[in-house]
């Protein structure tokens, strides 16, 4: 049944000749490494977005749930730090990478998102599959409070960016916030229009994160380290930064391909990338939305 299963993930995932071979193999190890930012709040890195873990009197609340078949992984490696069990699983935004292991999760788990991020998970199958578990129980408009005193859990939503319904997720007590992919670090971010993201309001969304959420000393973003809070205000002005030079490139009369090849980033934001990868069309496509005004 198992190796059933492992097969029919691989045909699914469109590598069945490498499933074939890999049959005689083990299947590779599922690694999570574990950074301790509290004495109660661990972050899990591998195989997908950051997962945070606040170890609470009555139970766990994690932030996000990796990648398609991490999930069970997520659960042991929470074995390691504490007995007490998951009661709560907090997703920043829709994508697989940071929603998936939910459905590897007790059905009793209580799943709080951004009411856009559950009509989006919704439409993944990995949620028909699996008859809907893991879909959210709970979600909020624009701001939510789950949890007292030393386990307040405040989250937020300021408008559109990466997707329509990114989340800010404040441990009050730890003086630490989750941002999922809406802030990635000193990279240019992806914008998934499919799902409601918008080039032109990010910005705007993270300055009013950074605005509206006091007495945060450092933020997680949905891959990369931790950075300080203040990070979140210049990736603000970065993107407001890079949409303006953008439009002058278009009103110059480049391609978004002409204008992408000459991209770098301003020298007073150090050390940000000036590359993208080839998700949604790379930095060429980054471009491209902020011509169409996405
Ligand atoms: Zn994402």
């Amino acid at each position: 049944m198992k190796r059933l299963f492992v097969l029919g993930a691989l045909v699914a995932a469109g590598s069945l000749s490498v499933a074939a071979a890999g049959l005689q193999q083990p299947a590779a190890a599922k690694v999570l490494e574990v950074e301790k930012l509290k004495d109660n709040l661990f972050v899990l890195r591998g195989g997908g977005g950051n997962v945070a873990v606040m170890v609470g009197a009555s139970g766990v609340t994690i932030v996000d749930a990796k990648n398609p078949g991490w999930g069970q992984t997520v659960i042991d490696k929470i074995k390691e730090l504490t007995p007490k069990p998951v009661v709560r699983i907090i997703n920043t935004h829709t994508h697989g990478d940071h929603v998936s292991g939910n459905v590897e999760f007790p059905a009793t788990v209580d799943v709080v998102t951004h009411e856009n991020t559950k009509v989006n998970m919704e439409k993944m199958d990995i949620f028909k599959t699996a008859g809907g578990r893991g879909l959210p129980k709970r979600t909020f408009t624009d701001k939510l409070t789950v949890g007292n005193g030393a386990e307040q859990i405040d989250l937020y939503y300021f408008g559109r960016g990466h997707t329509n319904g990114d989340t800010f997720v404040v441990f009050t007590a730890l003086r630490v916030a989750h941002a999922g992919d809406i802030f990635s670090g000193k990279n240019l971010p992806l914008i998934d229009t499919a799902n409601g993201g918008s080039v032109l309001q990010i910005a705007d969304s993270l300055q009013k994160a950074s605005d509206g959420i006091k007495n945060v000393d450092t933020v997680i973003p949905g891959h990369n380290p931790v950075f300080p809070w203040a990070a979140v205000a210049e990736y603000a002005s970065f993107n407001r930064d890079v949409v303006a030079w953008a439009q002058a490139q278009k009103q110059a009369g480049k391609t978004a391909e002409q204008a992408a090849a000459e991209f770098k980033a301003p020298a007073k934001y150090v050390g940000y990338s000036s590359t993208m990868g080839t998700l949604m069309g790379g930095l060429a496509g980054h471009i491209q939305r902020i011509y169409d005004g996405v």
